[in-house]
């Protein structure tokens, strides 16, 4: 065993996983990216399907991104961002101001996607305080939410393997039955879908509105449920029902914002405006921890007056503002537009979906292809015709994953949904090899369990 896998295993506790499975899958240790590849100590190389947990808009590596780093390394790394500022810093906000939806009008910075969904319910809450409506003060989110694992993020979560054990310490959060597209309730599809399903929202709402200060949606998509994509409707209808109730609508762009779902936000599907949104993850084109909070002059407002007032918002974090990040963050905007990212992604994303779509006809283990902009996603059952799952034990995904691995493919699924979730820089042969041997991947493990398990179906 390689020296530094050695000393891995006996220094280091990995994120998201059982240590345990370490030792059979030794931790993969990566020297050197270069585009959408990532090369390892033992000179194998993978192909980052995920973009690296949803971050790497550009390529490893990317030139123009190291340039952007370097010039600003050698003036400024980072400043405190109390009473100091910094030029990418502002630059950027005056950016993502002028990109976002209309009335987003105030950047808050941060360093990390939970910070960014805490600072959002925060500041709703705050706001509902201050204005005199103290009887707002819950948040409402949907089944299968994800949004950070810090413990005021984690209230808003709803997925077992993040919150169960955690319950006890978390807030009361209203919980509402979200969009389910593919085990649809209302017999509906993707075609003549009218949000049927917002029925379950509306009737919290007429109960419980009055002692909500906000709700939080991952707006088209909801990634870590296993990229479960639902109508622009369902937030049409959101942003309305939360300017009746006047709620705080939080819309939590940390992995579907900058082109991810085919526009720049996902929100931007609806043409609605949150009332804050939370932007982490592809900002820094995965080179750098850094997230911001956006809201309106609604809500910067409430919090403006004299110091004794007391109304500030004081929350900080050491690396707010950080200078390169924000170097990192106006240098990817500036590729996104010279390139033209969003209209060439068009292509790329349809392609995927194409040669998904044909190699998924032939097998029936496949439930359902799903896809939109840069995201296809393919969910595995064990019947087709009853959407039925494998059972949780068989780790179906995991199995994948391993094999796909000794193939040169980084898929990360998430129980029995595999997704294509690639930087945007992937070009066509790329393409390809990523579906192709995801499929190559899917069947071996088919075969191989076809002798015992299989057999009983
Ligand atoms: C990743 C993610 C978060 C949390 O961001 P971290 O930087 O991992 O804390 C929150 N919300 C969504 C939708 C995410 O995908």
């Amino acid at each position: 065993m390689n020296d530094y896998v050695k000393k891995d295993l006996k220094y280091i506790w990995h994120p998201c996983g059982q240590m345990k499975d370490y030792e059979e899958l030794n931790p993969i240790v990566i020297e050197k990216g270069e585009g959408a590849w990532l090369y390892d100590i033992d000179g194998n190389k993978y192909l980052d399907c995920i973009s690296s947990w949803w971050a790497n808009t550009l390529g490893h590596s990317n030139k123009r991104i190291n340039e952007a780093i370097k010039r600003q390394i050698d003036n400024i790394e980072h400043v405190i961002f109390a009473n100091f500022s910094n030029k990418p810093a502002i630059e950027l906000s005056e950016k993502l101001i002028d990109i976002t939806p209309e009335n987003l009008t105030k950047v808050f910075f941060s360093d990390n996607g939970s910070s960014a969904v805490e600072i959002a319910l925060k500041m709703s809450f705050h706001y509902n305080m201050q204005k005199g409506k103290t009887k707002k003060r819950r948040f409402l989110a949907l089944s299968d939410a994800y949004h950070g694992e810090t413990l005021g993020a984690l209230s808003v979560c709803d997925i077992d393997e993040f919150n169960m054990i955690y319950k006890p310490l978390l807030l009361d959060t209203i919980r509402v039955e979200g969009p389910d597209c593919y085990r649809c309730k209302y017999g509906c599809n993707r075609e003549n879908c009218n949000a049927e399903c917002f029925e379950s929202m509306e009737k919290s709402l007429v109960e419980n509105h009055h002692v909500i200060s906000a709700i939080i949606v991952e707006p088209m998509v909801q990634g870590a449920a296993g990229m479960k994509i639902y109508s622009q409707i369902y937030l049409k209808k959101l942003r309305e029902f939360c300017d009746k109730y006047e709620i705080h609508l939080i819309v939590d762009e940390i992995a579907m914002g900058f082109g991810r779902t085919g526009k720049m936000f996902a929100c931007n599907h609806a043409e609605i405006s949150p009332d804050l949104m939370c932007l982490s993850k592809g900002i820094s084109a995965g080179y750098m921890p850094m997230s911001v909070v956006m809201t309106t002059d609604e809500i910067y407002d409430c919090f403006y007056g004299d110091y004794n007032e007391r109304k500030s918002f004081i929350h900080s974090h050491t690396y707010s503002g950080n200078a390169l990040g924000c170097a990192i963050a106006l240098e990817s905007l500036k590729i996104f537009e010279e390139d033209n990212i969003i209209e060439s992604n068009k292509g790329k994303g349809e392609l995927i979906r194409k040669l998904t779509n044909e190699k998924a006809q032939a097998l029936k283990y496949i439930g359902e292809v799903r896809s939109i902009g840069m995201i296809t996603a393919i969910e595995i059952v064990k019947n087709r015709k009853r959407k039925e799952p494998f059972p949780w034990h068989m780790r179906v995904g995991y199995e994948i994953y391993k094999i796909a691995l000794t193939k040169g493919l980084l898929l990360r699924p998430i129980g029995n949904v595999l997704y294509f979730i690639p930087p945007y820089i992937i070009n066509e042969e790329e393409i390809k090899f990523m579906v192709n041997t995801c499929f190559q991947s899917i069947e071996e493990y088919f075969m191989k369990i076809s002798h015992n398990t299989w057999s009983v179906y």
